[in-house]
């Protein structure tokens, strides 16, 4: 019998009548002779309510304490999908994270996994049994309850499957990878197959289908993953390594990524050791840093740009300060409102223009570039936050990437 590997997320489990909908999914698959491991989500928004709770209780919650209350959200659906089971006669038995033996490091809130027993859950399949295991946590050496990041229950899925040697199933609330997000998109088509660095470079941009972490779980062991919809029995998209006839295609998608804010060191006397000292205190603050800018220096001096995180934005800002004057910067500002438009796709390694089209189509746009990254297969432009629908909305154009005739 093969493993399964089958995750729910939160608007698929939202209510107890969406997790009996589950329950028959995953009953189906089991009639059908597969052996079912499922992973779920917290339902609805219950993470951000249980953010939003702790933030009633107190102005600074501890992140130790913040995963474990977050952990909860994840144990609750576990327990509700496994009694929704039982109610269909297919014997089940649910564990959070730690229970499952997925051992973390100590960095809380974004924990990374260092190992995963698999004894528990073999032993549980062996015995008939369907194993529902709490999405996005695991435990540290030291028994710390720990979560994996925001959307976490899809590295939680992914890191099982590749332990398992299993394929793995994402179930959404959207039927697969689309060329941008629909919502803001119009014409976005659903992508058929991506490639795991295309997909990785897409959820690091702002796609929200999957956690950046799990594609990376996905190609550094092979995992067969498929993006679907638990709404519909629709095929979804499929990530695979990459092929030949993908860079056919210049792009594969653009994101748009809001979950950023700028920071800009201002006057900053340009010698070395300076930038050393600026991301070397952000390292230390365990903060990511993402776009950097440093502008040509004048008389000496120099202003120097990046983003971070938005969640990191007020510890980058408190331990900025302290480097400020310790460098003899001038001072330092901050923009919250701003947005990062990407493309993305393999196949810009064999095509030529494809970053003059994207400037172009901005430009007829009117819209400002703030900020310019680029790797092997994608182009970043940050632009002020109002622009940046319209941005992705041309760009999207500019490539052809919307629906073409025949299309579903
Ligand atoms: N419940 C967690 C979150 O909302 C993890 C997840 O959904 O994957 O981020
Ligand atoms: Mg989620």
């Amino acid at each position: 019998m093969a493993v399964v590997v089958h995750k729910y997320g939160g608007t698929s489990v939202a209510g107890p009548e969406r997790i009996r909908t589950v329950a028959r999914r995953v009953a189906r698959a089991r009639e059908a002779g597969d052996r079912v491991v499922v992973v779920v989500s917290a339902m609805g928004d219950t993470t951000d309510e249980l953010i939003a709770l702790a933030g009633r209780v107190t102005a600074n919650p501890p992140d130790r304490e913040l995963d474990m209350l977050m952990a909860t959200g994840e144990q609750i659906t576990a327990a509700l999908l496994a009694m929704a089971l039982g109610d269909l006669g297919v014997p089940a038995v649910s564990f959070t994270g730690s229970q499952v033996g997925i051992i973390t490091d100590s960095a809380h809130r974004k924990a990374k996994i260092l190992e995963i027993s698999t004894e528990k859950i073999a032993e549980e399949l062996a015995a008939g049994n369907v194993v529902v295991v709490a999405g996005f946590q695991g435990v540290d050496h030291r028994r710390n309850i720990t979560t994996l990041g925001r959307g976490g229950s899809d590295t939680t899925a992914v890191a099982l499957a590749a332990v398992l040697g299993a394929p793995c199933l994402i179930f959404t609330d959207v039927d697969g990878v689309y060329t941008a997000d629909p919502w803001i998109v119009p014409g976005a088509r659903k992508i058929g197959r991506i490639a795991y660095d295309e997909m990785l470079e897409m959820a690091s941009l702002g796609a929200k289908v999957l956690q950046a972490r799990a594609v990376e779980f996905a190609k550094k062991y092979g995992v067969r993953v498929e993006v679907r919809s638990s709404f519909s029995d629709a095929p979804g998209t499929v990530l695979t390594g990459e092929a030949d006839d993908m860079e056919d295609m210049v792009l594969r998608g653009v994101t748009v990524d809001r979950d950023e804010a700028k920071l800009t060191i201002l006057h900053v006397p340009d010698r070395p050791g300076i930038a050393a000292a600026i991301f070397g205190s952000m390292a230390e603050a365990n903060i990511n840093v993402d776009m950097i800018i440093q502008n040509v220096s004048a008389k000496g001096f120099t202003d120097v740009s990046f983003t971070v995180a938005r969640d990191d934005f007020r510890r980058a800002t408190a331990a900025l300060e302290e480097v400020v004057g310790r460098i003899g910067a001038a001072g330092m500002t901050s923009d919250e409102d701003i947005a990062k438009v990407s493309v993305v796709g393999v196949g810009m390694k064999s095509h030529r223009g494809v970053a003059s089209t994207m400037f172009s189509a901005l430009a007829r746009e009117g819209i400002n570039i703030e900020m310019i990254s680029t790797s092997e297969i994608k182009i970043s432009c940050v632009v002020e936050a109002k622009d940046a629908d319209r941005a992705a909305r041309a760009v999207h154009e500019a490539f052809g990437l919307g629906r073409r005739e025949g299309d579903a």
